[in-house]
């Protein structure tokens, strides 16, 4: 549910309507809806309800500090994945003591930053990683409260470039090593260990990879128990898919009765690191149509918004819905169409034969369910600005991040001396 809708033919945001804000800030942009936020946060809150849980928000899915900041005061931890969401997380009011660092490839300058900040939790995903961090702890004189991330090898059934948990993915410990480097870890004076990590992918829609997942922990934590290591805490990583399409992923409620019945009794601290379900569908991309082109064989409409503004369809196929910000008659006829970008590139596409009403160049369009891994993963590819964002709350709406000017993004960039530089 959220809480983008048409009011009097017009689509809101709230109690805003969208051609305001298109008119403030112009198109594109990207605007969020804080009841929405809270209504999912909310939500997946409850549904943990009686375990001894804590919320890790995954920054990844959508870094800005304002939304950052609406979660963090609904109580939300964070996850981060670099130093430089780690410094976004502080600087939007997360504590350091609900902050865990996630990531593969983490360097000595993000782990000696993370361990002077005093975090809750490190994921370490390596043997190597493991004895870097243990040197730098000991150089510090301080104990790294650390999680090993296992890979338990199952299929997420998720799409491939998004799944994480196979023992082909680069994620993790590999499943039948983690049991010898958790004794290992237990060792390092630099490590205290605290549990295990598990992150199988993200957008699945079924509960049983779920399941075989926690299943698999839960063999791994009596292993580990009969070994003397004390395991307090578990990172259930996150993964909880939205509706795109058609799919129906579970809802949180159901999320948690699996991780009640699989892991409810060990008497651990759980650690959640939710970040599509909390955001996807509390964000709008909204442009404005360039020109509508007639093609030999189909028609093109050609938007102000492009793959570097919205990269999921080019990176993944995936589906956003499509919705006129005008309401259509209820009856409108519905016309195939190609919705693009104005980008150089081929898959510069983000619909194909769409059957949407028929579309006039100037007209606004929302595409849905865009809070996630839409901005965050927006580039200035062609020399295109990055786009605003908006968050809306009530009937009150502000910029969250501004367009820059062209003089500014100019301004990154030198020239050497050799070229008439100065
Ligand atoms: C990306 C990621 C998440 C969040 O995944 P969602 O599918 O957005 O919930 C959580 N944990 C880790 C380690 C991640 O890499």
């Amino acid at each position: 549910m959220d809480h983008f809708h048409y009011l009097r033919g017009h689509l809101h945001a709230e109690d805003v309507p969208i051609a305001h804000i298109a008119t403030a800030v112009g198109t594109p942009f990207y605007c969020y809806s804080t009841a929405t936020l809270t209504r999912h946060y909310t939500v997946f809150r409850d549904a943990l309800a009686g375990l001894d849980a804590t919320i890790c928000y995954a920054m990844k899915a959508n870094p800005n500090l304002a939304v950052v900041a609406t979660l963090a005061g609904l109580g939300a931890g964070a996850d981060v994945v670099s130093e430089g969401e780690l410094r976004r997380a502080l600087a939007a009011g997360v504590p350091a003591d609900r902050i865990v660092f996630s990531g593969v490839g983490k360097t000595e300058e993000e782990l000696t930053f993370a361990l002077t900040c005093g975090i809750m939790q490190i994921n370490v995903e390596s043997e190597p990683e493991l004895h870097m961090l243990n040197r730098l702890a000991v150089d510090l004189g301080v104990q790294a409260s650390v999680a090993l991330r296992v890979n338990p090898d199952v299929d997420a059934g998720t799409h491939a470039k998004i799944t994480t948990g196979r023992k082909e993915n680069k994620f993790g410990i590999e499943w039948i090593r983690a049991h010898r480097v958790m004794r290992e870890a237990a060792l390092l004076p630099g490590i205290a260990l605290r549990g295990v990590a598990v992150h199988i992918g993200s957008q699945l829609t079924e509960l049983e990879p779920f399941r075989d997942a926690f299943l698999r922990l839960r063999d791994l934590v009596a292993m580990l128990r009969a070994d003397g290591i004390p395991i307090t805490r578990l990172d259930l990583g996150g993964g909880l898919g939205v509706p795109y399409e058609d799919e129906i992923p579970p809802s949180p409620e159901a999320y948690a009765a699996v991780v009640r019945e699989v892991l409810g009794d060990l008497d651990c601290k759980l650690i959640f690191e939710p970040g599509r379900v909390l955001v996807g569908n509390a964000g709008l991309l909204v442009s404005r149509v360039i020109h509508v082109k007639e093609g030999a064989t189909r028609t093109f409409a050609v938007l102000d918004a492009g793959m570097n503004d919205l990269m999921r369809p080019a990176l993944y196929d995936s589906h956003h819905a499509i919705v006129p910000v005008n309401e259509p008659p209820p009856d409108v006829e519905r016309v195939p169409v190609d919705v693009v970008g104005p980008i150089c590139e081929t898959t510069d596409t983000f619909a194909r034969q769409r059957m949407l009403p028929a579309l006039r160049a100037g007209a606004l369009v929302a595409f849905r369910t865009a809070g996630a891994y839409g901005a965050a993963m927006s580039s200035t590819y062609n020399s295109r600005p990055l786009i605003p964002e908006v968050l809306v709350r009530g009937d009150a709406f502000s910029l969250i991040r501004a367009r820059p000017t062209y003089d500014e993004m100019l301004a990154q960039e030198t020239l050497p001396d050799w070229l008439g530089g100065t």
